[in-house]
């Protein structure tokens, strides 16, 4: 397909031109997009091109307008078939994405093309990215800047299936795949028994849980039946993407033992497949209690600059789409990686909560010149023992190779312990005889050891000051900077959609999560610039009242010497009369 002819503001002047100044005030969303974002989305122009053939094949919808629509979409949260509507018969839309009157709008699926070309061609972050450079270049976002970063879960667009469920949904998609690409007579004989059996019948949700299991083993059965059948077929056959997904899924859930037997496996890996309609979905959960949270789809990243006083507005400067199994700390990273690639330098100062601190983390930050403020989490409780006891109850010091106990007791001994296989450096400060006779043994020490034992990693002191500084009134205070995060990410929730995804499999999840912070990015741009819009008007009003009044005060002054005058004459007339 190849591109269109572009004009830049023709039916802006030409169409609406005569009827906007009526339409809309100055301080109008869509007048302000048309002002502010519209050339900057035209500025993606060139990049745009590369996704489309430059003579051949019959001019399509003009990109610029179809990235508008995009960020549009989750501006407004709005899908596709009514986005093509608002494009037909909204003005507002009309006026912001330089429509003629007379734009007719296009087919629904012309969305979902353009999606998969700005996938295909590595252009999923390419509104952010511009809307982010259009706000460094107006000053609102700095290159080096405080941020804040926190994470979310996103929903998968696909149900929560069981494993049975999910092994007959995909032994159902491959049967389906492999169909088409065989004739009847080359099917094998056990083909219309599957057929029945997984796309013709139902399971029966209140079956006991033996004729659950049977099932579960004969869904076993009949994959491996079927991938053994494929062993010998065409590379066509064997390697189609729901044969492999098959293939990955019957690893995943069963085990062949010694003697052929195939058992479904007990224990689930982190990260198997839940759902084949969209692989890489993932199962995870957060919080404890009854504050567990379980959910199957991704996980997001969202950092955003900190507004220097009350009252301004922050913008997001970057959004990183994970694996929902990813833990906090590898996103960091992560984050930082993506914001370089953006154009912006690692930030003065980032808040973060607990799940991204770690001894390591602070150092690398410090050694690259930054802060990285977050409170350093409690170390892992051991059963028995006090809380006043575990390790940050003690004062280590690694160059001196020394420890200090609550008892105020000095280590006796201290070993450096080097991991084998990864390198890892470790210090194991023992203390000896000091133990035997203190009071406080039975809480600082496991029963079976004669004496307390304690294993820091080589940066230990990094996170020890991190523990002492976290009590500081100073810090906590500072800390009170990272709230807003939780209310930014309430926001690109419950205004932008971003808890559940429209769409399956990564690339597209990210794709939807970078228009989100675009749409976020231009909704905070328009707020500022019709807060402003309305202060000039303010201005203009009581500049235009100071004017009057000014004008009036003389006026009266004339006019009340003027009936001064009057009135000697009136007494002077009297006398003389
Ligand atoms: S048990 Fe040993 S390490 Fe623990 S407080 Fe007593 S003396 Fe110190």
């Amino acid at each position: 397909m190849s591109l269109p002819q572009f004009d830049v503001q023709g039916s802006l002047f030409e169409s609406l031109g005569a009827i906007a100044p009526d339409l809309f005030s100055e301080g109008d969303k869509y007048k302000l997009f048309a002002k502010k974002i519209w050339p900057v989305l035209a500025g993606c122009r060139e990049q745009l091109m590369e996704c489309y053939e430059v003579d051949n094949g019959r001019p399509g919808v003009e990109p610029v307008v179809l990235l508008g629509v995009l960020i549009f979409q989750f501006l407004e949260m709005v899908p596709d078939r009514q986005a093509v509507e608002l494009v037909k018969y909204h003005l507002g839309w009309k006026l912001a994405l330089n429509l003629k009157l007379s734009e007719s709008g296009f087919h629904p699926t012309t969305l979902v093309y353009f999606r998969q070309r700005l996938i295909e061609h590595g252009k999923a972050e390419l509104a952010m990215r511009a809307v982010l450079a259009a706000l460094q270049k107006e000053g609102l976002v700095s290159k080096r800047s405080k941020q804040r970063l926190d994470s979310t879960h996103v929903l998968g667009a696909v149900a929560r299936l069981s494993a049975l469920e999910c092994v007959r949904e995909t032994l159902a998609l491959a049967l389906e795949e492999l169909k088409p690409k065989l004739v009847v007579e080359q099917r094998p004989e056990f083909w219309e028994l599957l057929w029945e059996r997984y796309l013709e019948s139902k399971l029966d949700y209140k079956s006991s849980e033996e004729t659950l299991q049977a099932k579960r083993r004969q869904a076993g059965d009949d994959c491996l039946r079927l991938l053994q059948w494929l062993e010998p077929c065409p590379s066509e056959l064997r390697h189609g993407q729901q044969v492999s997904l098959l293939r990955e899924v019957f690893a995943q859930q069963f085990v062949v033992e010694a003697n052929g037997k195939i058992e479904p496996v007990k224990v689930h890996a982190t990260g198997v497949v839940q759902n084949p309609h969209d692989p890489q979905a993932e199962w995870s959960a957060k919080g404890r209690g009854k504050h567990k949270k379980e959910w199957v789809g991704y996980k997001v990243q969202v950092a955003e600059t900190v507004p220097k006083e009350e009252g301004q507005i922050g913008f997001i400067t970057s959004m990183v789409t994970q694996r929902a199994s990813e833990s906090d700390d590898p996103g960091l990273d992560v984050t930082l990686e993506k914001q370089a690639q953006m154009g912006l330098e690692r930030p003065s100062e980032m808040y973060v909560d607990g799940a991204y601190i770690s001894a390591g983390s602070i150092h690398q930050a410090k050694e690259q010149g930054w802060n990285l403020m977050g409170p350093a989490q409690p170390s892992a409780a051991r059963t028995g023992l006090d809380k006043a006891y575990r390790i940050e109850a003690f004062d280590v010091s690694i160059s001196e190779r020394k420890a200090i106990c609550p008892a105020g007791k000095t280590s006796t001994q201290c070993s450096q312990l080097t991991e084998q296989k990864s390198g890892k450096v470790t210090y194991r400060f023992e203390f000896g005889r000091q133990c035997r006779d203190c009071p406080a043994k039975s809480l600082c020490a496991p029963k079976d050891q004669p004496h307390r034992t304690i294993v820091v990693g080589a940066l230990h002191e990094v996170l020890q000051q991190r523990r002492r500084e976290q009590q500081s009134p100073k810090f906590k205070l500072q800390m009170q900077q990272r709230n807003g995060i939780e209310g930014s990410i309430s926001e690109l929730v419950r205004a932008h959609g971003l808890r559940r995804t429209r769409y399956k499999g990564f690339a597209k999840v990210d794709l939807q999560n970078q228009l989100v912070a675009a749409a976020c990015n231009v909704k905070r741009w328009l707020q500022k610039l019709i807060k402003a819009t309305s202060q000039t008007d303010r201005e203009v009003h009581s500049s235009h009242q100071r004017l009057l009044t000014s004008s009036i005060v003389p006026l009266r002054s004339v006019f009340s010497r003027w009936v001064a005058r009057l009135a000697i004459f009136d007494f002077f007339g009297a006398v003389l009369a």
